[in-house]
């Protein structure tokens, strides 16, 4: 057996670095288990002219497609939105785009302001200290003064506008419509030991130049020299329970597939908003017979990505191409509910820039706008470099028979037992889709776009895994209190997009590390007398 440890943390990916981190300085043992590896940086498709075709084949975003050794299948047949995620020390940040906004104020309110889903147990003044520090570990660019937002600082200057960033600015200026440089974990400067962005423009297939804040560049390397353990390649199966009913520790299966088991004094999971409840659901014992923490049953429900719609214009003009961060501005004007729009709560816009040449390829031939034979290269060169556009990111509202549970045959290599996701699009959401697929058709008209295509549910876009063991102060109606501890067992803390009441119209991934490091705080202040 290993030796005991005082924290484990399950999961090396947003969340779990943040909080190894910032629990480091108690100089308590704490130990990290992650079922992927380091990624080396000369491994990622951006150092090489097949970068793109990359992304279909090992740098997926599907873990169902690319099938590396630290990932495990999904079986999303029921749900018209599939998952994608990264597996390895930085999780889905290594591959994320890195747009970085915070939930609003009114996202933690939802209940009182538009009588809908629940109020979060914490607010936005509450988490706005740690969105501060979170900003400045991940080095964020920014623009201070966003009007959507109550006042913050900008850590590092923002990414430049670009052309296509001038194009569709100008038309919402013509509009008369709100836009805003976006936040983004883009390393503007050289940033504590991260290079400045050199525009590569392929950060979803890993960024190379080491600017884009992965947490296996910002939070993991100081955490080690905190003295954190990562250890890689360890599969968790399931977390033990003793006699009192606490957490014991985890059983997890090593790089050669030697099972093993881990105690610990607290366990802190941090695997998102499926790993999480997989494990939860697949620690069944006496005491805990549907899966521990799970005495409310809300274990694996509420699941809530974000519906995505895509608006895609071509111009006359060369644009920016696919070089640079893909995303550098965003809209916030449709976020906060107007009854007159048929929908309760909103979207944010994110502006987007072109695509790569293979990719302009394969749509510019799948739509038929480029044709064999005669005009093959004409057509081809009036699409590639001329598109821009937006993607809205709607707001999902947590459903119960949304669910992760675990599927009754499909298992990974470790025989261990395979996340099974049945989720339906709410009808706010289509009605949301509809409506920012509209808007966005006006907006690229009034930029000048001469020809628009649209595409609304994003059917590979469950990047967002949210709401499977939410946090509130009522037993029966959450898994975790109001600082991530379950109130089940009092030694388990979770820590991911999981605890998630409501999914705000905004990427997670700035509110689940600032949320991290609140419950580590939490944590912190309580140690004499944690388990009281
Ligand atoms: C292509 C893509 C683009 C994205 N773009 C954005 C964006 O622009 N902005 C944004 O905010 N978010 C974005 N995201 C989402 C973002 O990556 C996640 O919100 C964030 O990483 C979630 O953090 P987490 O800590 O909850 O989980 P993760 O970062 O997913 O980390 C979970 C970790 O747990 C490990 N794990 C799981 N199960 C086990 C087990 N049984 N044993 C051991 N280890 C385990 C996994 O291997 C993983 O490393 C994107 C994601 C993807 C995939
Ligand atoms: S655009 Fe910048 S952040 Fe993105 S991959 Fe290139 S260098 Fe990295």
């Amino acid at each position: 057996m290993n030796t005991p440890v005082d924290v484990l943390i399950i999961g090396a990916g947003a969340s779990g670095a943040a909080v190894a981190w910032s629990l480091a300085d108690t100089r308590m043992r704490i130990v990290c288990l992650e079922q992927g590896d380091w990624v080396k940086s000369t491994e990622f498709p951006s150092n090489g002219r097949d970068w793109e075709a990359r992304q279909f084949d090992d740098f997926s975003t599907s873990p169902n497609r690319r099938r590396n050794a630290a990932d495990y299948p999904i079986n999303d047949d029921d749900s018209p939105i599939k998952v994608v995620n990264f597996n390895g020390v930085g999780g889905g940040t290594i591959l994320y785009a890195g747009h970085f906004p915070r939930l609003h104020p009114s996202d933690f309110r939802v209940r009182t302001l538009d009588g809908i889903a629940d109020d979060w147990p914490v607010d936005y003044p509450t988490l706005e200290p740690w969105f501060a520090l979170n900003d400045r570990m991940m080095g964020i660019a920014s623009l201070a003064g966003d009007p959507a937002y109550p006042p913050k600082d900008a850590v590092l200057p923002p990414l430049p506008l670009g052309r296509t960033g001038t194009t569709l600015g100008r038309a919402m200026n013509r509009l008369g419509w709100h836009w805003w440089a976006a936040d983004s974990a883009m390393a503007t400067r050289d940033y504590e030991g991260r290079a400045r962005c050199i525009n590569l423009g392929h950060c979803i297939a890993g960024c190379a130049q080491g600017a884009k804040a992965s947490t296996d560049l910002t939070y993991w390397p100081q955490a080690i020299r905190q003295r954190v353990e990562l250890r890689t390649r360890c599969r968790v199966r399931e977390i033990g329970v003793d006699e009192r009913g606490m957490a014991s520790g985890a059983v997890y299966f090593d790089a050669d597939g030697v099972e093993h088991f881990q105690p610990a004094e607290i366990v802190i999971l941090a695997c998102n908003g499926v790993g999480t409840p997989r494990i939860l659901l697949n620690s069944v014992s006496g005491r805990f017979p549907n899966g521990l923490a799970n005495s409310s049953g809300l274990v694996g429900r509420n699941l809530m990505f974000h519906p995505y719609a895509s608006i895609r214009g071509w111009f006359d003009d060369p644009l920016d191409g696919h070089r640079g961060p893909h995303i550098g501005t965003w809209s916030q004007q449709f976020y906060e509910t107007d009854g007159s729009r048929g929908f309760v709560r909103g979207y944010t816009y994110q502006f987007v820039r072109g695509q790569g040449p293979v990719v302009t390829a394969m749509t510019g031939m799948a739509t038929g706008r480029i044709p064999w034979g005669d005009g093959h290269h004409d057509a081809y060169r009036q699409l590639f470099d001329r598109s821009a556009g937006m993607v809205a990111i709607c707001e999902d509202l947590p459903e119960e028979h949304n669910t992760v549970t675990l599927d009754p045959s499909l298992k990974d290599a470790h025989g261990i037992p395979a996340p099974k996701i049945t989720y339906r699009l709410g009808e706010n959401s289509r009605r949301m889709l509809e409506h920012a697929v509209a808007r966005g058709v006006e907006i690229l008209r009034a930029a000048g776009a001469r020809d628009i295509v649209s595409e609304a549910p994003l059917p590979n876009a469950g990047w967002h895994l949210l709401g499977t063991a939410r946090m509130g102060r009522d037993p029966a109606r959450s898994v975790v209190n109001e600082w991530g501890r379950s109130h089940d067992v009092k030694n388990l803390f979770v820590v991911d997009g999981s605890v998630f009441v409501t999914s705000g119209g905004v990427n997670p991934t700035s509110t689940i590390q600032a949320l991290a490091l609140y419950v580590a705080d939490c944590i912190k202040q309580r140690l004499s007398n944690l388990f009281d």
